[in-house]
């Protein structure tokens, strides 16, 4: 081994000293995958490679073939992976090696638990990558030359997968990455050839680079040693290459394990070649479970782009809509050029075509799995139901087909599961009814009791109860589905159309004009805080409602408003008396004008209560039940 110069030792960031750990930990039964993590980073490594070269053929440095050579030594118990991709220079192996680049990675450390099972799924979110080495091995030493710098800039990077590393200068000839692992005392078993060309097979088999491993030869006369053959291991071709009815599963799988650095199987994936006008393949996998950074800005999204089956960059994100963010896949263009910039792909036509097929194909793959598999569905829906929920408002053009995704909490069914869709909801409405009623709120608990339910109720009517943060922004980009208009029940004049019968319409008519007095005197002692009093169709236990105008808005987007800073403006609401309410009957009989007025704010603040919203003047509303409660009592 060379000299080594300016060698100094370093301390690992808190984060990666925790991943260290854990990892250790808790994947301890899948120890076997710190080969595909390091077979994962080689492949990428040499995709980058390709790609530079393409500006700078030089880097290639006389191009020798691409590839990635595993070995192994029984008596050093070693195991030593080469790659001659794009390497890394002093600087790259303090960050990518020493530090998590991705942000929110302190927080979601902060969620672990300690539990190995629990910590493990987690993992799976975050990836695994390089430092799953020391699963296996108490000491990696990683030889290093970045692709374009000189022979003597190479770099020696070295930890016990303790608290630090140390780095130091070395000559290193050839470009790439060499990872040497020690394997700890019981893990010597995979420093045996026939392991590894099987852990090779099952997890790497799909790297579209060859991978080898050294044959067993014998010596040749009159020389003690044996020379090395290598020979490839893999198919080593670029699996969306290849005809559907020849990937398997299992393929599939490993292939979006790399892709994605997840470390969990897909929910579900589309292979297609699209060829005519465009020519291009695609490969689009759901996952099974959001990633934490879901929700950043900054995270990480968009597709694998390859042009010619030349990997040319990764996150390209012009492919698909921002709700569907959380796809994972690679597109691989013929039309494109190889020097394509992402200003360019964020312009060009070809891509909006691009896109809006491959928007489809991941609409019809979530309608299918929904379909086939509806249990999986519910667990997509609950990773990645919120995100969906951006998608009216985002693309108009699939408004319908996302309609039909979506999954709501209802009154008939899930116990506040989001779980019903709108084509469920339409096949078991009622007879007669061309609507579909839905009642937003802040949680299930307080929207499953609103008054304006009970009518509903009464006449068997299901309801969507909707209590998602952006359900009622949502809703103002949805107006129907399927034909049938949406109605949210805790707006305007309910009218439930065919559902009453002339018998009922008429009888409400008779019971207003009789309640024409209490009108005019429950206007009177509300005054300004109410927009209109009337006779209310929607209650059958509760005394009194309010109700939204037609065209206000919803207490949510009021709050999400105001939370943003901005004026909203002012709206009153309907207050809605149930005439047959005992309260309401004494309130009618009620000589006093004084008592009248102090039950009318009681009954309109416990309707604002009711509905989740908080009282403008709380202590008002005290003072006045009080002074019932002591005429009460007295
Ligand atoms: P990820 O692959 O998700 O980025 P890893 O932990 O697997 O995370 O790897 C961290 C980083 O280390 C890589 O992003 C890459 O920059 C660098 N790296 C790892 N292995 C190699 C390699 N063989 N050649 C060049 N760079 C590498
Ligand atoms: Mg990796």
């Amino acid at each position: 081994m060379s000299v080594e110069t300016q060698k100094e030792t370093l301390g690992f960031q808190t984060e990666v000293k925790q991943l260290l750990h854990l990892m250790i930990h808790s994947l301890y039964s899948n120890k076997e995958i710190f080969l595909r993590e390091l077979i994962s980073n080689a492949s990428d490594a040499v995709d980058k490679l390709r790609f530079e070269a393409l500006a700078k053929p030089e880097l290639l440095e006389g191009g020798a073939e691409l590839k990635i050579r595993v070995s192994f030594d029984k008596d050093a118990k070693t195991v030593t992976l080469e790659d001659n991709g794009i390497g890394m220079n002093r600087d790259d192996v303090i960050t990518h090696l020493g530090t998590i680049a991705k942000s929110g990675t302190a927080d979601f450390m902060k969620n672990l638990t300690g539990d190995q099972k629990k910590d493990s799924h987690l993992i799976g979110q975050f990836g695994v990558g390089f430092y799953s080495a020391f699963i296996v091995a108490d000491q990696v030493d990683v030889y290093s030359r970045r692709a374009g710098t000189a022979a003597s800039e190479g770099v020696h990077w070295s930890s016990k997968g303790e608290g630090e590393f140390e780095v130091a200068t070395i000559d290193k000839p050839e470009r790439g990455t060499r990872i040497v692992l020690h394997l700890k005392s019981g893990e010597v078993e995979f420093a045996d050839g026939w392991r590894l060309r099987n852990i090779i097979k099952k997890y790497s088999d799909h790297i579209a680079l060859p991978i080898e491993l050294p044959k067993e030869v014998a010596a040749a006369e009159g020389e003690d040693k044996p020379a090395v053959e290598w020979e490839t291991v893999n198919r080593a071709s670029a699996l969306w290459t290849r005809p559907r009815t020849e990937v398997k599963d299992e393929e599939y799988q490993e292939f979006y394990k790399h892709i994605a650095h997840d470390f969990e199987n897909p929910l579900s994936w589309s292979h297609n070649k699209v060829e005519g006008k465009l020519e291009y393949s695609s490969l689009l996998y759901v996952p099974a479970r959001a990633p934490f950074d879901l929700y950043q800005r900054e995270a990480p999204k968009g597709l694998k782009l390859y042009v010619q089956r030349v990997f040319v960059m990764d996150q390209a994100e012009s492919f698909l809509p921002l709700y569907l963010r959380f796809i994972k896949g690679v597109v691989d263009s013929n039309d494109l050029s190889l020097n394509v910039s992402r200003e360019i792909l964020q312009k060009d036509p070809i891509i909006d075509s691009m896109k809006s097929a491959l928007t489809k194909r991941v609409l019809d793959m979530l309608e299918k799995l929904a379909k086939n598999e509806p249990e999986q569905y519910k667990g997509f829906w609950k990773n990645f139901g919120q995100v969906m929920k951006e998608g009216p408002a985002e693309d108009f053009a699939n408004k319908e087909k996302i309609a039909g995704l979506l999954r709501f909490a209802s009154t008939t069914e899930g116990d506040g599961e989001q779980i019903v869709g709108l084509a469920d909801y339409l096949a078991r409405a009622k007879e007669g009814q061309d609507k579909i009623y839905y009642l937003t709120g802040e949680t299930y608990a307080q929207v499953k009791n609103s008054p304006h339910l009970e009518v509903f109720r009464k006449k068997g009517i299901e309801v969507l109860l909707l209590t998602d943060r952006i359900d009622e922004w949502l809703m103002s980009y949805l107006s129907e589905f399927d034909g049938k208009n949406f109605v949210d029940v805790a707006r305007g004049d309910l009218d439930l159309g065919n559902l009453d019968s002339e018998e009922d319409k008429k009888a409400a008519e008779e019971v207003a004009k009789s309640k024409e007095g209490l009108v005019e005197r429950l206007k009177t002692a509300l005054g300004e805080s109410v927009a209109e009093v009337r006779v209310s169709h929607r209650l059958t236990d509760s005394p009194a409602i309010l109700a939204i105008g037609e065209q206000d808005l919803g207490l949510q987007m009021r709050q999400i408003l105001e939370a943003s800073g901005q004026k909203v403006p002012d709206s009153k609401p309907i207050f809605e008396f149930n005439p047959t309410h005992p309260l309401i009957e004494k309130l009618d009989n009620e000589t006093s004008e004084d008592r009248f007025s102090d039950l009318s704010h009681i009954l309109f603040d416990q309707a604002a209560l009711a509905a989740g919203d908080s009282l403008k003047d709380p202590a008002a509303y005290v003072s006045r039940l009080n002074k019932l409660l002591v005429e009460l009592s007295a």
